[in-house]
């Protein structure tokens, strides 16, 4: 373990450019350890009431700022999210319990969303419309949408916040983040990088609390024109339909079981390792993350030998210490549910081919485990494991895989390795989901879009369409 850690900082509100502290507080604990290591204000009423007014306020000036101006100010803060990534890496790990090198790419990665949106906001064009009568001039403006509520969880604290600020502040709007609590302070070395940056006072603020309390506010308050939300499919549906019942655009980035197909015709061995890779990054705590390994039969104990060999050789540890690739889940509620996964799997049938237990008596970690012969009956083959728990199942003919990769409500991400340039054109048709890699793992760039169907939710957080979300479309007819 390095020996001089930076200390863990307390976390404050942050409203029209002033950190708040707030009489109430709720703990913030190591997951590696256990230990509490500080604590994280928590919004009354007054301050929610307080940022939506410093965001109305901080949109009016915002969205008169030139987007080149608004560029260069968040090139700014890209470039001050670099310089401080070290610190900010260790304070990550100390609340998350991922590996401090995955903490490092999380920041340095931010920094890059933010110079893309920066650039992105220059090219927020309109368009004129030939008119069918002479001296009439048609125009489509685009205009940022106002103030946005946004709800960020505790996977990726910087990385889920800087998709939705960043595309929102190129667009114009100010934002109202409720960052997650359980990780609030690297979330708020992000919202301090922007400040530092020189951002007006209002244009994006800082609060946490009790969620449904926030939510319930800042969804209702017809100041906040768009919900912007990333978390769970139950909690995600609630918001949507409070959304609508407020006619308030949203974004709802949600949960998903990501199937990951691997046809006889691959490289096999490659597959395992790389989807391996894709599996315990962050403890498997990844909305995008494989869940289903559907192997084609004939491959498929080439395949968990070589995926077994890649969960063995994973070094589980504290984030912080040397070499460690895989840290502890972030809170004890996700080692729990991997308990529970894996108990309720083998009574029906499966075979742990690896792992299956909590790694220790301190810390929330859990062994990097694989099932096979996993039945679609099991939950872990329906619900969301959110966890370094992957399962295992066969296939025969194409329809067969098709029809498996498809079955649930989810539509994340997809993954398939195949060699049949047939095959691979094939799966492009026929996978139900937001977004498909195959043969690697190329999903997540900020120039890309990313976001899911059907119970995975709705609009995209990157790529040209994320800014898009943040805009309003405006018609103007002009006779001269
Ligand atoms: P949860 O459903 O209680 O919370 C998920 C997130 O939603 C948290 O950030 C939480 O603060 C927020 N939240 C909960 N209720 C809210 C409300 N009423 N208003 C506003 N925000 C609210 O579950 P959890 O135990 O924190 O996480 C478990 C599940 O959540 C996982 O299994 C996974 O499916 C999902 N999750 C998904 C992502 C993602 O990246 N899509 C991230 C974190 C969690």
């Amino acid at each position: 373990m390095s020996t001089s850690l930076p200390a863990y900082p307390d976390t404050l509100l942050f409203i029209d450019n002033v950190w708040r502290a707030t009489s109430r507080t709720s703990p913030v604990n190591n997951p590696a350890t256990e230990i509490t290591i500080g604590q994280v204000s928590m919004a009354e009423a007054q301050d929610l009431a307080d940022a939506v007014t410093a965001a109305q306020r901080g949109f009016h000036i915002w969205r008169k700022t030139s987007a080149f101006e608004r560029g260069k100010l968040m090139r700014r803060a890209a470039h001050l999210l670099r310089e401080r990534a070290e610190d900010i890496a260790f304070t990550m790990t100390m609340e998350q319990g991922k590996p401090l090198t995955e903490s490092r790419m999380e920041t340095l990665a931010s920094a890059d969303v933010i110079e893309w949106f920066a650039d992105e906001a220059r090219r927020t064009y309109g368009r004129v419309i030939p008119s069918r009568a002479d001296l009439v001039r048609q125009i489509v403006m685009r205009e940022p949408v106002g103030p946005v509520a946004a709800f960020t969880p505790w996977n990726f604290p910087i990385n889920q916040a800087v998709r939705k600020i960043s595309a929102a502040l190129a667009a114009g709007c100010a934002v109202v983040l409720k960052g997650p609590e359980e990780t609030p302070a690297s979330c708020a070395a992000l919202v301090r990088a922007f400040a530092d940056a020189g951002l007006p006072a209002g244009v994006l603020n800082l609060v946490f609390g009790m969620p449904a309390e926030i939510s319930d506010y800042l969804i209702a308050h017809p100041a906040i024109r768009k919900i912007s939300f990333t978390g769970s499919t139950s909690v995600g549906k609630l918001l949507a339909a409070k959304a609508g019942q407020h006619m308030k655009r949203a974004t709802m980035e949600l949960g998903g079981h990501a199937p990951a197909l691997v046809f006889a015709d691959s490289d096999v061995p490659r597959a395992a390792r790389l989807l391996a890779a894709a599996k315990f990054r962050n403890a498997g705590q990844v909305c995008i993350a494989p869940t289903r390994f559907i192997v084609e039969e004939t491959v498929h104990d080439e395949f968990v030998r070589h995926f077994v060999a890649a969960a063995q050789a994973l070094r589980v540890g504290n984030g912080l210490d040397d070499g460690v690739q895989m840290g502890a889940l972030a809170n004890e509620r996700r080692l729990h549910t991997m308990e529970q996964l894996v108990a309720d799997a083998v009574e029906r049938g499966a075979t742990i081919a690896t792992g299956g237990k909590r790694l220790g008596r301190e810390g929330y970690f859990f062994e990097p485990t694989v099932l096979t012969d996993v039945p679609q009956s099991a939950r872990i083959m329906n619900e969301e494991p959110f966890g370094p728990v992957a399962a295992v199942s066969t296939f025969r003919t194409y329809d067969e895989a098709i029809e498996e990769a498809n079955r649930l409500p989810y539509g994340l991400a997809a993954y398939a390795y195949a060699r049949s340039a047939a095959t691979l054109a094939a799966l492009g048709d026929d996978i139900e989901s937001g977004m498909l890699s195959l043969n690697h793992h190329g999903l997540g760039l900020p120039e890309a879009p990313f976001g899911g169907i059907k119970d995975s939710g709705y609009g995209s957080e990157g790529g040209t369409e994320a800014l898009e979300a943040y805009l309003n479309t405006k018609f103007v007819s002009e006779h001269r």
